[in-house]
């Protein structure tokens, strides 16, 4: 784990390139993902356990798999997302489980598909909009639609960071498979400015960088609209994308 501000720390995972996070207050700490199956997120709450003993609370950003199919190894605790998150994951766990152990075997990694198949997610609790951790308040922001209908970002006031999620990516194009790509730039452009913002997948990223991803963002919501109102057909507009290759 890296300290990126003080008493708050992020995680990075081979796996996916998955970021988490763990921001501590003075009495209690508050997860932020858990990894995709139960084994990754055991070996996540080990690495959380060798950095505090605090009463933990785990955040999920948003309900796909890799970020939250590893809640379970958490101790008895909440678990909170956005309000959408829960009615999500109790229609497409079973669904994402399939397709991902599918595709990790046919990627001959054995290990990941099994322990993938064993693994089901904690169904969150609605999110409150901001939490006390002792001596330090951080804020839950429920989002409109953007990378997935129920993302949430973390933002940690007094220590100028905020845990964005898959609604900005370092090191890969956005994710557009659940994506409402229309609003998905209005909603990183209405999120705290924040010196570290924490994406949910690689390295953190300053301000130019996430200005970067949401000029990009407004460029795909340009390209949607354009198709909406017939000046380009899907084609020509993915053609036109910033993320070549990538549908939406
Ligand atoms: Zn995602």
């Amino acid at each position: 784990m890296k300290e990126v501000a003080d008493g708050v720390f992020v995680h990075r995972h081979a796996e996916l390139d998955l970021t988490t996070g763990l921001v501590l207050g003075a009495d209690r700490a508050v997860v932020i993902d858990t990894c995709g199956d139960r084994a990754q997120g055991a070996a996540l709450a080990a690495a959380v356990r060798r950095v505090t003993a605090l009463p933990l609370t785990v955040v999920l950003t948003h309900g796909h798999f890799d970020h939250c199919f590893g809640t379970a190894a958490f101790p008895p605790g909440p678990v909170l997302a956005h309000p959408g998150c829960r009615a999500f994951l109790a229609r497409t766990a079973d669904g994402q489980r399939a397709e991902w152990v599918a595709r990790y075997r046919a990627e001959g990694r054995a290990d990941l598909a099994a322990a993938l198949g064993r693994s089901a997610p904690v169904l969150p609790a609605a999110a409150p909009a901001s939490l006390e951790l002792g001596g330090r308040t951080v804020e839950l922001i429920a989002c409109g639609p953007a990378h997935t209908d129920h993302d949430l970002a973390v933002h940690v006031p007094d220590g100028d960071v905020l845990f964005a999620g898959d609604l900005v990516e370092s090191g890969a194009p956005p994710d557009y498979g659940d994506a409402h790509p229309s609003g998905w730039a209005s909603v990183v452009a209405a999120l705290p400015r924040a010196s570290v913002t924490v994406p949910g997948h690689g390295e953190p990223m300053d301000p130019d960088g996430v200005a970067a991803q949401l000029a990009e963002l407004r460029e795909v919501a340009g390209l949607v609209s354009a198709v909406a109102a017939g000046e380009l057909t899907t084609a020509e507009a993915r053609a036109r994308s910033p993320h070549p290759g990538v549908a939406w």
